[in-house]
């Protein structure tokens, strides 16, 4: 692992939209972190907007400057066309695959504020399975030649074995959250109880896909490891429910993909905006963070795109290289700018700009 460098080389994939505003955000934060830790960044092409400039989404250098030079990796934003376009596909799609980035670790953390007073507190980590489910694109249309409509089918995979380390990964941040939870005080925590990782799937309805799902996670538990870990599980229509109505009932939530891309979105909701929350593709080699917000063409080039969720995709990344002490000043650095509530941008009810929210996190560090 990099754990004990003093130099990392971070590869910066800026890509489309407010991903260009918000990660030199989340460099200014790293380049200013006190201590000893130096940085090396990579500027890296890739999104659709060099797609139309060249004709390729991921060159082919992105991904092995990635693999052969870098230790982590921050991606800002990648549009998605809302229809086919030939010989498109997302890069970021295309990264998880090349680099078997195989789990997304999304927290979703809310910081009480004034302008958050009545909002219950959330504090829950959800872990979406990164590889396959709907999102393996297998689809096919036809024309029934009896009524000469159109059909369509999509193909959704779950495997044993993508099912198996997603449900680690699930199992282990829960040890590692409880571990860190200790050093806070009981009435500040919003989980109180023994670790616990929910499985969300809909296995009365698909019983086999995600009858595997279940019951692969469900072995994971039976390690002796994480014999102090409680398991439960949440079908995913009464899991967006509960998460509204109860969000503080929630841990660890570990998911298939396409429910988990549903339910992290809500998460987001729940916090306040898209703008605040991080996430990590994590793989047994290689991790690469991004906000999990889009590149929101109705914002780009305004300066008012909140640049925390970038921001504490750095402190992930740091969290995953190893250095979980300068990711907690990040996270507090930013925690603080939010409690504070004078230098916000709009999206969470400031008049703030990308800068100089930016600038008052840094004074913070
Ligand atoms: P994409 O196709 O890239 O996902 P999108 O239109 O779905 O684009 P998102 O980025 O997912 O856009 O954003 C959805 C909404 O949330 C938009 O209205 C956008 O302005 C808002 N939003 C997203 N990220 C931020 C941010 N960092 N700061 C402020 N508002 C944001
Ligand atoms: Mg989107």
């Amino acid at each position: 692992t990099a754990a004990n460098k003093t130099k990392l080389t971070i590869g910066l994939i800026p890509a489309d939209g407010i991903g260009k505003e918000v990660t030199p955000a989340a460099v200014a934060i790293l380049e200013s972190l006190k201590g000893p830790l130096q940085f090396d960044f990579i500027n890296l092409d890739a999104g659709f907007e060099h797609f139309q400039k060249t004709g390729k989404a991921l060159p082919e250098k992105t991904v092995e400057t990635l693999e052969n030079a870098c230790d982590g990796a921050l991606f800002g934003a990648v549009s998605s066309p809302s229809h086919r376009v030939e010989g498109y596909s997302s890069p970021i799609v295309g990264m998880r695959k090349r680099l078997d980035l195989y789990a997304n670790v999304r927290p979703a953390i809310s910081v009480p504020s004034a302008q958050n007073a009545n909002q219950t507190p959330v504090d829950m980590l959800i872990i979406r399975e990164n590889t396959e489910c709907l999102y393996i694109k297998q689809e096919k249309i036809e024309t029934d030649p009896a009524s000469s409509l159109k059909v369509a089918y999509a193909t959704r995979k779950i495997s044993e074995h993508a099912s198996r380390r997603c449900g680690k990964v699930a199992f282990e941040s829960a040890l590692k959250r409880d571990r860190l939870r200790q050093s806070v005080p009981l009435n500040q925590r919003v989980w109180k109880g023994k670790p616990k990782v929910t499985i969300v799937h809909k296995s009365n309805v698909l019983s086999i896909t995600d009858g595997l799902w279940r019951e692969t996670v469900r072995a994971v538990a039976n390690d002796e490891k994480y014999k102090n870990v409680d398991v439960n599980e949440q079908l995913v229509d009464s899991m967006v429910y509960r998460m509204y109505l109860e969000p503080q009932a929630f841990d660890v939530v570990v998911a298939p993909n396409m429910y988990g891309d549903i339910i992290s979105d809500g998460a987001a909701a729940l916090v306040g905006s898209l703008g605040l929350v991080p996430s990590a593709n994590v793989g047994d080699k290689f991790v690469l963070t991004e906000p999990v917000h889009g590149s929101a063409p109705d914002i780009a080039g305004q300066n008012k795109a909140n640049p925390i969720a970038a921001i504490r995709s750095a402190g992930l990344l740091l969290e995953h290289l190893g250095y979980p002490d300068e990711a907690l000043s990040i996270y507090n650095a930013v925690d603080a700018v939010i409690k504070e509530g004078s230098v916000l941008t709009p999206d969470v009810g400031g008049r703030a700009t990308t800068d100089q929210v930016t600038k008052a996190i840094m004074d913070k560090l």
